[in-house]
């Protein structure tokens, strides 16, 4: 296996499947049975999941409500999530541990650095919950931290595209994907991967992401594998 400890982002907006909000149930399922796949070849498992179909802190202004406690509101909204996503794990046979952000004592566990590297290290799948803890930070930032502060070999961020474009393939025909990217040129290009504080956090680490299909069967465990799946940005 290439690699032996990663981190996969999963964003809320896909756990949507082709609904308009919430938690697709065969969506999640899918999910469930791509991580098993890796889990059965000995990958240690990091996951943070966004909350975009529930909700999104930038919302917030255009209902009134104040932007830092709507960001409370997103960090929450992938708690939902994240239970769901544990749920489900474990349904299918995973062991996992759902560490929060923020202190929810009767729910999950709160974010210990050295306790979830202790739970990678036993094999269990580590959820983490409620983002950074922090308003004005995404879900992508908090992928690119934990990564990071996990040691994990990359960071695979699942979407509904193939990978990373000339230009956005689901309004564009002529686009093509790139195999690889260094950190440098998706800058100059104003490739949109992750928001920059998330980017900036792997550049400067070192730490490679993959911007891959999760919808496809089977990629996940490729990617895992070696194989060219997405697009790598190093
Ligand atoms: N959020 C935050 N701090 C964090 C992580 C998330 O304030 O560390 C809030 C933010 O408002 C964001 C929302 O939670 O809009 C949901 O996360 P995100 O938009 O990243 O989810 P995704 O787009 O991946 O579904």
């Amino acid at each position: 296996m290439k690699y032996k400890r990663i981190l996969l982002k999963l964003s809320g907006e896909a756990l949507m499947g082709d609904n308009q909000y919430g938690i697709d149930a065969g969506r999640i399922e899918q999910y469930a049975r791509e991580i098993r796949l890796i889990k059965d070849e000995g990958i240690e498992i990091a996951i943070v999941i966004g909350g975009g179909n529930i909700y999104r802190g930038v919302d917030a202004e255009r209902t009134g409500i104040d932007r830092v406690q709507g960001d409370y509101m997103g960090m929450l909204a992938t708690v939902i999530n994240a239970m769901a996503l544990q749920s489900i794990l474990e349904k299918n046979g995973m062991y996992t541990r759902l560490m929060s952000g923020i202190k929810m004592e009767q729910v999950c566990e709160p974010f210990i650095k050295r306790k979830a590297v202790r739970h990678l290290e036993k094999g269990r799948i580590v959820i983490f919950g409620a983002g950074i803890g922090n308003p004005y930070f995404t879900t992508d930032s908090t992928a690119s931290l934990r990564a990071i502060e996990m040691q994990a070999d990359v960071v695979l961020k699942g979407t509904r595209v193939d990978g990373v474009y000339t230009a956005d393939p689901e309004k564009n025909a002529d686009a093509t994907k790139y195999t690889t990217l260094s950190f440098q040129e998706a800058y100059e290009k104003g490739l949109k991967i992750m928001d920059m504080t998330a980017f900036t956090l792997c550049q400067e680490n070192d730490l490679p992401i993959i911007v891959f299909n999760m919808n496809k069967s089977g990629n996940l465990l490729s990617i895992v594998k070696g194989e060219e799946v997405g697009t790598l940005i190093k």
